[in-house]
Parts: C-alpha cells; structure tokens; sequence
C-alpha cells in the first residue's frame, strides 16, 4: 500500500459535520462516538430525514445510533453488528448526507461481493434519498458496460454501487472519474478483504485521492481482516461486536442427523411443508449440489427456484424478483446468496450441507431473523460433520439442538 496516500489524509477536515458548522452556541459536546437516539439527533438534510421516515424507519438501530455520526465527520469507520441490524441504512444514509448535492460527479463507490447485493444497497440508497436530488447507479459484472459508461458520462452516478471487477474496469476506462470521491465504502469488507477479492480492492483503492474516507462494514470481522485494515484506513472508529454476541436471540438453531448424504434429501422433502409456511433458503455448498438438487425437488413436484453463479444474469435477475415478490417461497443457492440479502419473509434457513467456514455460517444464517423477526435454522448433518457443528457452536458460544419435532410452530 502506498504510504504517502495514507499520510496524505491524515489532516482530513470534519467537512460534512453540520453541527461542527453551526455557529458558537454553546451546546452539550457531542463526540464521534455519542450515540444518536434519533435520526433528528443527526442534523440531517431536511430532504434526507423525510426520506427515512418515508422508508418507513422511526427509530436508529443500535449499529445507525453509533455508526452514522463518525462517519458524518469524517473519520474511518469499521461498523460490524449482527446481520439484519440496519448496516445498509448506516453507509446509506451516510453517504446521501455527505454528498454535495450540486455536484454531480460521482462522490461516493460503494462496493460489494455480489451483483444482487450491489443492486439491493442501490435501491435502498434511492429510496432512502427519494425526495433528495442525487443519482445513484448500480455497476455490475453481467450488465452493459456501455449502459454504466453513458450513466457516468451523464452524470447520473453521484453514488456508485457495484462489484468490484466492474468498478475497477470503470476506473481503467476513466468513465468512473474518482477525484471527486469523498468516500469508499466496504460492504461485507471481511468477503472483500479474503484470497479472491482483496487485489481488486487494493487496486481500486490505489486511484482514490488521498483524502478519501474509507468505511468498513460486515457482521463478521475476524482479527486477521482487521489486522490488514491498518495498512489503509486512518485512524478508523472501530464499532465491533463480540464473538458470543454475535448470534441472535431471535433465530433458534437447530440440527438434524442426517448420518450419511443419502439421507439429506428424504429429511429435505419431509420439511417441505414447514419449508413454504413463509420462504425459506437452502444452501448447498456447490453450484453441481445445487442444480441436482434442484433438478431432483421439481422432478418430485416440489415448487423451487435456484440460484448460482453460473446462471447467466436474466436468470438470476428473474429469481431474485420471483423471491422477493413472494411468488416463489423456496429458494436453494450457493453462498452467492449467503452474504447482505435482505428478503423479510425469509423465516428458515437451511443449510444442506455445513458452510466450509465460520463466518458463512452467521451470514447463511442471517438471511432469516431480518430486523429483530424470528427465524429458525437448520443444519444437515452427517457423521462427520458434528465436529464442525460443535466448533461452530464453540465458537459463537451459542446453541445448535437436535431439531424438536415442532419446529413449525416456531416460525
Ligand atoms: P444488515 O445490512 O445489517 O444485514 P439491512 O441493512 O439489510 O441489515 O437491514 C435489515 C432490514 O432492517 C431491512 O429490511 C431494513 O429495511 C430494516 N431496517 C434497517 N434499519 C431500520 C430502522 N431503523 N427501522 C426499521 N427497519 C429498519
């Protein structure tokens, strides 16, 4: 990492803070970290403040009552807190308040693992700025470059959210002009931090003007992420959550042994009732498991869609409005669908086969329980697999039982 860029941003102002603007009157010190009770706390924009309580938010979450203010003034933010606790809204509402609404080039990158997600923090990012006069463009792999290219070219991308692959083509094609950009934001940072996506990061990053603010976000942080951050963010705020305190209360866990692979699927389809009560998730850990699986539930009757990474884009864009309208309840994918997905209705996870690490197993999880709603969670296991269940449990300091056999009333 370039040092001189990181030096260069130490004496960034506190630019955005309207309260540190706003005359001498004397008023009680509000520090980064002071908790903001209400989005009125927050001397928001008019416009902004009206578009929350239209989205139909009242009250901050814990992790919006602690994140947005540090952000508002300028620092470095790593904002951890559990899945469906409100993250999006934090970067969200952040950036529509740090852009400078005249200025119509693009101020804010918000990057992303995974297009859907992309396209999701997209939609929340208008909703949330519905009565504001911003743009904000989603830039995904599987779409028209050209289609990104003209956006930019007209500015219609003040906030951009995209993968990385295409942010960074983007940037190499200078269609994505980065000097006006005051902030990048991180979602699911620990994903973007890992083995595949890490140099894409690093590589954006390197054509960021010094000054950029750089904000971290995820449910999961392992220490080793948070070891690297040191090498580009400036002396981050750092809002983290406690290994045991990052299940929550709200989605029991449970698992079924299955004993041996063979008997996976006959345990699935005895659940399908309880499956379809509200929409439900499974997850394999392949996208071949998944399309077998699939191809096998339909030949047997059972209503399913499916979704992988190797579906091509229309596809994947018409299951995702297909499991957000509700008109399909059963979803089976890969962890393409395990990180950010914010569908409501989803009260039951199951996880077919066991993640392959920790971190995917709260994010799996998460996609049930959305906002303080109930969820359940089931996990397949076989024989061997009731190791990596313990150390699962172990780890979180949480509790994963034997599936009662009236799990459907509690979802
Ligand atoms: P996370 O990114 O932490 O997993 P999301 O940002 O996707 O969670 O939010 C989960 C759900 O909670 C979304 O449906 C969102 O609309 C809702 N939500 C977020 N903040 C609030 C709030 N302050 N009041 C009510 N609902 C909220």
């Amino acid at each position: 990492m370039p040092k001189s860029r990181k030096e260069g941003r130490k004496h960034r102002h506190k630019e955005y803070d309207r309260e540190a603007d706003s005359g001498s009157s004397p008023k009680p010190a509000v520090s980064d970290a002071t908790p903001a009770k209400s989005f009125d706390d927050l001397n928001l924009k008019p416009d902004l403040l009206r578009g929350i309580y239209s989205h139909g938010f009242e009250r901050p979450s814990a992790i919006q009552q602690r994140a947005i203010r540090p952000i508002l003034r300028g620092r470095d933010v790593i904002a951890q807190s559990q899945s469906g606790t409100g993250k999006t809204a934090v970067f969200s509402i952040a950036s529509l308040q740090i852009l400078e609404e005249k200025n119509s080039q693009t101020q804010v990158v918000i990057l992303s693992p995974t297009r859907e997600l992309a396209e999701q923090t997209q939609k929340v990012v208008n909703s949330l700025g519905d009565f504001m006069n911003v743009t904000c463009h989603a830039a995904i792999g599987g779409k028209s470059l050209g289609l990104d290219i003209k956006a930019l070219e007209t500015n219609k991308a003040q906030i951009i959210s995209g993968t990385p692959g295409r942010i960074f083509d983007l940037i190499g094609r200078r269609a994505l002009q980065t000097k006006n950009l005051k902030a990048l934001i991180i979602d699911e940072a620990d994903e973007m931090l890992s083995k595949g996506f890490k140099e894409q990061i690093y590589d954006i990053y390197r054509y960021l003007p010094p000054q950029t603010q750089v904000v971290l976000v995820s449910a999961t942080l392992p220490v080793d992420v948070l070891e690297m951050t040191r090498k580009f963010m400036n002396d981050p705020i750092r809002i983290l959550v406690k290994r045991d305190e990052l299940t929550l209360e709200g989605i029991k866990q449970f698992f079924v042994n299955v004993e041996k692979e063979d008997w996976k699927y006959d345990t699935l389809t005895d659940l399908y009732d309880t499956l379809t009560i509200t929409q439900a998730v499974i997850f394999c850990n392949t996208k071949a498991k998944v399309d077998w699986l699939t191809q096998k539930m339909k030949e047997s009757h059972f209503a399913v869609s499916s979704m992988h990474g190797d579906m091509d884009q229309t596809a994947r864009d018409r299951v995702m409005e297909e499991f957000r309208s509700g008109s399909s309840r059963v979803l089976i994918a890969t962890d393409i669908w395990g990180r950010g997905i914010d569908v409501q209705q989803v009260s039951l996870v199951i996880c077919y086969d066991l993640p392959t690490n920790r971190e995917l197993y709260i994010h799996r999880i998460g996609r049930s329980g959305r906002f303080g709603r109930k969820g359940v969670a089931i996990n397949f296991v076989k024989e061997d697999d009731m190791e990596t269940l313990r150390d699962i449990e172990r780890y979180y300091s949480t509790q994963i039982d034997e599936m009662p056999v009236n799990v459907t009333e509690m979802i």
